[in-house]
Order: C-alpha cells, then structure tokens, then sequence
C-alpha cells in the first residue's frame, strides 16, 4: 500500500544560460529590495559585483569574508554587516550560501541565492556552523532561500576536478534520496530525473569543462538534487560521510563519491526498485558498477586510503555510525555491516552486498 507525507518547500527558481546577466535586477525588483547586502567570497567577488552593476546603489553593504563550513565568528561578521539591509544576495557555492543562511537565521532576511557550484544547498532549509571544528545543522525555513537564479554560464569557470566531486555529491544526494527518511513518490521521481541529468553532465565536463550544454545539465541535476535531499533528508550515505568526514577531516565531496557505491550495494538487496530505477537513470542495468566506472573515468580516488584514512581507524567510528543510521533503512544497519562496508570504501574493492 502507498502511504506517504510529502512536505512541499516553497521558492521561486530561475533557470538558463545568461539568466543572473539578465535577471537578477527583476528578481531583486520582485522582493522590493533597497538594501540589499551582497555575500561573495573573494575569488568570486569579481563575478558577483559585476552581476550587480544595474543595481550596485542598492548595495548597502558586501561581506567577503566567507569561510568553508560556516565558522561562528564569520556568521557573526556577515550578521553584523547584515545592519540595515532588507535582502541578502549570495553569489558562490554552497559555502556562501551557508553563510546567506546564517545571516537570515538571525535576521530572517530573505535570501536570493546564485549558486556557482553544485551543492544545492540553495533549495533545502538547512543550516550549517562550525564553531571550534564542530558543525552543528538544523532546519529553519527562514534560511531557505526566497528566490534562486540558476545560471550555467556561471559554473564554466569551475575547475574539472571540483566540477566532478562537486557532481558527484549531487548524485549522492540522489541516490539516497530513494531510500532517506521522508522519501515519497514526488522527491524520488525528482531523484531519477536528477542522476540522468547528472550522468549526462558527469560524463563530458572533465572533457570539456567549458561545454555550456554539460554545464546546463549539471546545474540542473544539482538543482534537482537539491530539492530532493530537501524533502527526503539524509540517510544512511549521508550519516557515514558526515562521521567520517568529522572524524578525520576529509574533503566532503570526494568522501561521499567514494563511500556511495558501497552504501548502494548494501541497500540494493533490499530496495530492487529503487536499484532499478538508479540504473535506469544511470543507463546501466548495474548502478553500482557504473558509479563506480563514472568515478573512475572522472578520476575521483576510489578507496578511503586515498584520502590518508588508516585502516586500523576504522572500527573507532562504527558505534558513532550506528547512533544516528535512520531506523528504517532498507537493510536494517548493523555493526557488522557498517564495519564491512568502511572496510571495503577504504579499500575501494568491489562493493559487496550486506549477506556476502
Ligand atoms: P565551496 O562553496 O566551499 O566552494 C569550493 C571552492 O570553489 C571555493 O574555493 C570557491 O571559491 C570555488 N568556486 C565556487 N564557485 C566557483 C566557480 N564558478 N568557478 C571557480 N571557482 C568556484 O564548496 P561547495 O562544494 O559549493 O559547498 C560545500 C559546502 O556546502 C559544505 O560546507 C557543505 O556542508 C555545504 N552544503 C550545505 C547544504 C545544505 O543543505 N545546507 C547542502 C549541500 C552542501
């Protein structure tokens, strides 16, 4: 029988090659903004003041101070610079978004976000800050931006191997969205369609990162990614890497293109159609070996020990794991099982399914 909640999220999005050229004073007009603070970090300070000239006297303040994870004291900084505004206008990756986020936290500002990578943070109501190498995360819709402009043309300068670990962590946000806590028919055909168009863009960027149709297919499965991981939340994939990535500070992207395939063969006995339907969208009849093949061709490291991780750490994260694995995954989570699959990400040998 299907039963399921399906808690919509509100927000205007604006797609298309040249749309922040174009656009962004109509988007900035719609919300009525005269104050607006601008959020850019220095390498994308550039960009965003020029995306900004046909309204750059409504600038009351910009911050560039953008940090990675959002530490407390930049969110302090942004919120103090936040003084007088009416609209907080974030131009850069799901970093400066994070740091838009905390500002409207506080303030309740609206926030229009132009993302430059694919993250997707733009499109979910969850924050992130770091204080003292702690990350805390929770969920506010007031973080949630009002308006985001979605411009392909703005991701060409992204470098190949951020693009490829950048798509990849879409297409993590994909594949567990079959199988995360508030999955429903809406987030999971949001899903599919986000790995086609992800696989599609995947293949060809590190090729030829300045093909614009590449891009316009990657940024739209980010985007698709994106709305998915809002509305299902984060499964087992996504409890792992963040263990993980705390425990022995990993870079996130490449943690989570690496432990994917292996959290999928372990779910995949129990969740055939949600398999069927990844390999569908992957246009291969096995999903798992054509993640793995996908990150291989992109040059992503294929084991844990590529990242400097030591075999013998392993077995310390387990029970951190097991304390927040959601309840009902589709292979019920076992010490067992979380001890196999990090020995076999850390390795990068073949995936292997729960029983074997
Ligand atoms: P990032 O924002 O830190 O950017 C990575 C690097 O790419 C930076 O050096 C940046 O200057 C550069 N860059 C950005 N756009 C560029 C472009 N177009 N051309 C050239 N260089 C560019 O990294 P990210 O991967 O975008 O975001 C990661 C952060 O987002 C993490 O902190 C993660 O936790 C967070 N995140 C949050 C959510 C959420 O829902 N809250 C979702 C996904 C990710």
């Amino acid at each position: 029988m299907t039963m399921f909640t399906y808690d919509a999220l509100p927000g205007r999005v604006v797609f298309g090659a040249g749309a922040a050229r174009t656009g962004l004073l109509d988007e900035v007009d719609r919300l009525g903004a005269q104050a607006i603070l601008l959020i850019a970090s220095s390498s994308e300070y550039e960009l965003a003041a020029r995306l900004c000239e046909r309204f750059a006297d409504r600038l009351s303040a910009t911050f560039s101070g953008v940090r990675p994870h959002v530490p407390v004291e930049v969110a302090e900084r942004a919120r103090e610079a936040a003084a007088g505004s009416d609209l907080v206008l974030s131009v850069g990756g799901g970093s400066t978004t994070g740091t838009a986020k905390a500002v409207a936290l506080s303030t309740g500002l609206p926030i229009v976000a132009v993302p430059t990578t694919y993250a997707g943070s733009e499109v979910t109501p969850v924050w992130g800050m770091t204080d003292q190498g702690r990350k805390t995360t929770g969920t506010d819709r007031r973080v949630l931006p009002r308006t985001v402009v979605y411009d392909p043309e703005l991701t060409l300068s992204l470098p190949a191997e951020l693009s490829a670990a950048s798509g990849l962590n879409a297409m993590a946000h994909c594949v567990e969205a079959f199988w995360a806590p508030r999955r429903n028919p809406v987030s999971s055909a949001v899903a599919e369609d986000g790995i086609r168009h992800l696989s599609r863009g995947l293949e060809t960027v590190t090729a030829t990162p300045d093909d614009l149709t590449a891009r316009t297919e990657l940024l739209l499965g980010a985007y698709l990614a994106g709305s998915a991981f809002a509305v299902a939340g984060s499964g087992l994939h996504h409890k792992i890497c963040h263990v993980l990535g705390g425990a022995f500070d990993l870079p996130h992207a490449q943690t989570h293109a690496i432990v994917l395939p292996y959290v999928l063969a372990y779910n995949a006995p129990n969740a055939s159609v949600a398999t069927d339907r990844i390999g569908a969208a992957l246009r291969q009849p096995d999903p798992i070996a054509a993640l793995r093949q996908l990150s291989e061709k992109l040059g992503v490291p294929t084991g844990l020990r590529d990242l400097g991780v030591s075999e013998a750490d392993l077995d310390a994260v387990v029970d951190d794991i097991l304390a927040i694995a959601p309840g009902d995954n589709p292979t019920p989570v076992t010490a067992a099982g979380v001890r196999a699959i990090l020995h076999a990400a850390w390795a990068g040998s073949d995936p292997i399914g729960p029983s074997a």
